[in-house]
């Protein structure tokens, strides 16, 4: 088998994804939209606002390359984000709107 995970860049309305996205810590995750703590690595949906996840992000991708695989598997519809990318454009987009 030679597929492995290769970053692909695709163009995402960072706002939208702030409000679908779960973004997972060291030992637990929040939730993108009411920033919901203590949520597990496999919340479909957001036990405080319902949110159902579509994205998750890795604040520390590397230590947690070896979840990919099974969470793929486990959650085929399940969108990963780099966390960083993800950030940076979310507070540009975010001083920008501050600036309007
Ligand atoms: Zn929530």
């Amino acid at each position: 088998m030679s597929e492995r995970y290769v970053r692909v860049f695709q163009k995402l309305d960072v706002k939208t994804v702030k409000d679908q996205v779960l973004i997972y810590g060291d030992l637990s995750a929040i939730c993108g939209k009411c920033n919901e703590p203590d949520l597990p690595l496999r919340a479909k949906n957001c036990k405080n606002c319902g949110t159902e996840f579509k994205y998750i992000a890795f604040r520390n991708v590397r230590n947690h390359l070896p979840k990919l695989k099974g969470l793929a598997e486990e959650c085929p519809g399940l969108i990963f984000i780099d966390y960083d990318d993800f950030k940076r454009n979310l507070d540009e987009v975010k001083a920008k709107d501050f600036l309007k």
